[in-house]
């Protein structure tokens, strides 16, 4: 991780907007479905907003708004409601866009990140509920999408739930975002609250930051958007971090404004000075009753949540005394930590199982390019080749022959083993004996040369420990060729 250089603090707080994992829109019942589809076809006449039609609240962004609180460790409103934020944009079809303001869902949390093995809690103001806007297309006649003359509007995405997740001013570089960024990603994805995409739109972060005044003060801040990558949050934050000590040196002030992220060229510029909240007109959304959640259905909430990322963690080291780093690996997706789990429960040795799905499993996986849920290989049949490796009943060498050949065309592990010619069991006793003789009376040379005590580093015998090896296709155990070998060589 860059380390990045400024005389003053660093402040930094984010507002992360998380597209909730319903099947229809906030208020209507249009799909969520939008990617691809013809411009302005998955609309309806409430997210048109076309006058006399009545929004209604979908419970399901309502119950997974309150999933993802509760993973933040907030506290669930009983009572929360809506407000209609005015702005002229034409991606608002109704010139305002229904959000919580004052009552939001849920409120004061946290979540634990870590750099560099040092770890730091990150306040949560709160989380709220909102409606996605429209998307805005700026076409050209040749088609590109830069310098038009007029601009064309799809609503697809119009009304589409959002969850807004707004943190305390507690960051304090962009590595320690970028990583707050992640663990929220990875929380969400627990939960099956979002699939956290940032390519997609699934997942966007603007990012709040200011360098604090001599006397601890906090200075003024400036808010940076269209970042579209975690990478791209580091790095319009270090240029920002740059630009403003700039400023402050040569006794400017730092203006309060929204400033875009350019990724090609590498800069943030000033798109428009920071609209405060009286610009916005807020106002209560008659048209929706507020959002009322009982005790009960808190705690129905409560006991529905599966393990958290962090226990997941705290088990995994425990039950399988495994390593920090392996831990974090296998965990960072709790479909891989359930293909770990199922490949132990079937019998394998969680060692050596964690080193495999974190090694073997992850490689053939690139290559292929496939993810663990479509992955051939069943969680038992990696048992099996992870036992047969335990047991020394197959080399590693073969065994990762076979799991890629399980991988590519899904047969069954002894078709797949007697794929590779190797045969399920070890090498040993006359069988490794033959396999010795054969490779000895193949290098007369070298033999001579270990037999005459020259070989004083023993380089000699290892290479004909290889050959062994790969004579047997790693069928011999290598202690027991070197044994065979000393043996045969009267050493
Ligand atoms: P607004 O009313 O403009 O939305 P908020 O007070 O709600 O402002 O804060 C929005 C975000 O800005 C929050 O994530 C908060 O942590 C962050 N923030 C507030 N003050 C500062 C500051 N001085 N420096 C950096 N970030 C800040
Ligand atoms: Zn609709
Ligand atoms: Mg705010």
């Amino acid at each position: 991780m860059s380390a990045v250089k400024s005389k003053r603090p660093i402040v930094i707080g984010l507002e992360v907007h998380l597209q909730l994992n319903t099947s229809t829109k906030l208020f209507c019942s249009c799909s969520t479905d939008y990617i691809g589809k013809t411009p302005n076809t998955n609309v309806c006449p409430v997210c048109l907003a076309i006058p006399g039609t009545l929004p209604i609240i979908n419970d399901r962004a309502v119950a997974l708004g309150s999933r993802m609180g509760l993973g933040l460790h907030c506290v669930i409103q009983n009572y929360s409601n809506f407000h209609r934020k005015n702005y002229f944009y034409p991606d608002l079809p109704k010139a305002y866009q229904i959000t919580q303001y004052e009552l939001p869902i849920a409120t004061g949390g946290y979540i634990d990140i870590e750099i560099d093995g040092v770890p730091k809690r990150v306040k949560i103001d709160h989380l709220h509920l909102e409606e996605d806007a429209g998307k805005l297309v700026h076409p050209t006649a040749d088609g590109r999408l830069t310098g038009a003359a007029y601009s064309l509007v799809d609503y697809n995405r119009g009304g589409v739930p959002l969850s807004e997740i707004v943190s305390e001013p507690d960051m304090s570089s962009p590595a320690e975002a970028r990583e707050y960024v992640v663990r929220l990603r990875q929380l969400a994805r627990y939960l099956d609250v979002s699939d956290g995409e940032m390519e997609s739109g699934s997942l966007r972060v603007d990012a709040n930051i200011s360098l604090s005044n001599a006397d601890g003060s906090l200075g003024t801040r400036v808010e940076i958007k269209n970042m579209n990558s975690l990478k791209s949050i580091e790095r319009a934050l270090e240029y920002e971090i740059s630009r403003q000590n700039k400023s402050l040196d040569t006794g400017n002030r730092i203006v309060q404004e929204t400033r875009l992220w350019d990724d090609a060229e590498g800069v943030t510029r000033s798109m428009r000075n920071k609209e405060t909240a009286s610009d916005y007109r807020y106002y209560p959304e008659m048209d929706l009753a507020p959002i009322v959640i009982t005790d009960d259905e808190i705690e129905k909430f409560k006991s529905g949540m599966p393990e958290l990322p962090w226990e997941k963690r705290e088990r995994f080291a425990r039950d399988f005394g495994l390593s920090k780093e392996e831990v974090a690996i296998l965990t960072d997706q709790k479909e891989l930590a359930k293909y770990y789990e199922d490949v132990v429960s079937a019998g394998a040795p969680p060692a050596r199982a964690a080193n495999w799905v974190r090694m073997e499993v992850q490689r053939v996986l690139h290559e292929i390019g496939c993810t663990i849920t479509n992955f051939k290989v069943s969680p038992s049949a990696l048992a099996e080749l992870v036992k047969k490796i335990e047991n020394k009943d197959l080399s590693s060498t073969v065994a990762k022959e076979v799991l890629d050949t399980l991988a590519r065309e899904g047969i069954s592990l002894e078709d797949a083993i007697k794929r590779s010619g190797a045969s399920s069991s070890r090498l040993t006793g006359d069988a490794l004996n033959e396999v010795v003789s054969k490779v000895a009376s193949a290098n007369p040379d070298v033999v001579e040369v270990i037999k005459s005590g020259q070989d004083k580093k023993g380089g000699k015998l290892k290479f004909l420990q290889g050959l062994v090896m790969k004579e047997t296709r790693g069928q011999a155990d290598a202690g027991e060729a070197m044994a065979a070998l000393s043996k045969k060589l009267g050493l």
